[in-house]
């Protein structure tokens, strides 16, 4: 237990702290063997879906899972692997692609604000307002002074949503220029996967030390006491998903989440079934 605490801890950004991701490699794997992992894994989903079912039966509390990495870093893989092990009516998967022409006219936190999970639910962004703060930068989609002052309208963004009681939990999923090599590749390689492809990820794959660059100042600025980053390595997928199912867990279990007691006399419900 101690060990996997400190893994958690090895793996949060330090509130304030500069990040050089070149020094974290996205190949750690802490020593686990796959099948170990695999097994943990499972025994971790296991018992994330049973406080799941408290936290959905609470009905109370919302956790909101962020989800960002490069194309090809596994955040698709994630959703399926572990998010994949909750119960579905209580999770709300949202995707942020290409704002839309509406969705421009807006503020950036517009289309977030109104995809933030209710009482009850798990909420997943895949990729989400840090975009605003990485592809809007490498881009220049917006003008420098518009980008910087975003990386504190996020943290009050997410400092108000931590005081309506939603857990905000982020993951950022490193992977190596190597490794996101081989997943294009094998994207290419197999027809079923070629809908996966995207001739710009290539142009974006060129454009590497601008995302790691703008990766690390999100991680560094946006990693809070109330809303800190998980930098997960994610070159191993099954160390990836031990990781990612370890996080989940472990936040869900600081929840504490409780069965609400019954509003009803069980005793006398069960004579009113019986006798009808
Ligand atoms: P995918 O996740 O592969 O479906 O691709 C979604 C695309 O939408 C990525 O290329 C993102 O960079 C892009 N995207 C997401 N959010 C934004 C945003 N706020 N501004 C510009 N592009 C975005
Ligand atoms: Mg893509």
């Amino acid at each position: 237990m101690s060990r996997l605490s400190r893994l958690r801890d090895e793996m949060r950004v330090k509130p304030g702290s500069r990040v050089d991701l070149s020094k974290i490699d996205p190949a750690d794997d802490h020593g686990w063997r796959k099948d170990d992992a695999d097994a943990e894994t499972t025994q971790q989903l296991a018992r994330l879906s049973d406080l799941q079912d408290r936290f959905w039966a609470e009905a109370k509390r919302s956790v909101l899972v962020v989800l960002q990495g490069i194309d090809a870093a596994g955040k698709d893989g994630t959703i399926r692997k572990v998010i994949g092990e909750l119960n579905p009516a209580g999770v709300n998967i949202v995707s942020f692609g290409v704002p839309t022409p509406e969705e421009r006219r807006h503020h950036f936190l517009w289309r977030v604000r109104r995809a933030v999970p209710g009482p009850g639910y798990v909420g997943v962004f895949n990729r989400s307002h840090y975009e605003d703060v990485l592809v809007a930068r490498v881009h220049r989609l917006v003008p420098g002074g518009v980008w910087k002052r975003r990386y504190g309208q996020i943290n009050n963004f997410e400092r108000a949503l931590v005081d309506d009681h939603v857990t905000v939990l982020k993951v950022m999923l490193h992977v190596s220029y190597e490794e996101q090599r081989r997943r294009l590749l094998a994207r290419l390689d197999d027809p079923t996967k070629h809908w996966k492809y995207n001739p710009g990820d290539v142009d974006e794959r060129r454009l590497w030390p601008d995302y790691q660059a703008a990766y690390a100042d999100a991680l560094g600025r946006c990693s809070t006491d109330h809303a800190p980053w998980y930098v997960v390595p994610a070159d191993h997928k099954w160390y990836r998903n031990w990781a990612v199912a370890h996080l989940l867990r472990e936040t869900f279990a600081d929840l504490d989440p409780r069965y609400p007691s019954p509003d009803f006399d069980v005793e006398a419900e069960k004579a009113r079934v019986k006798a009808a």
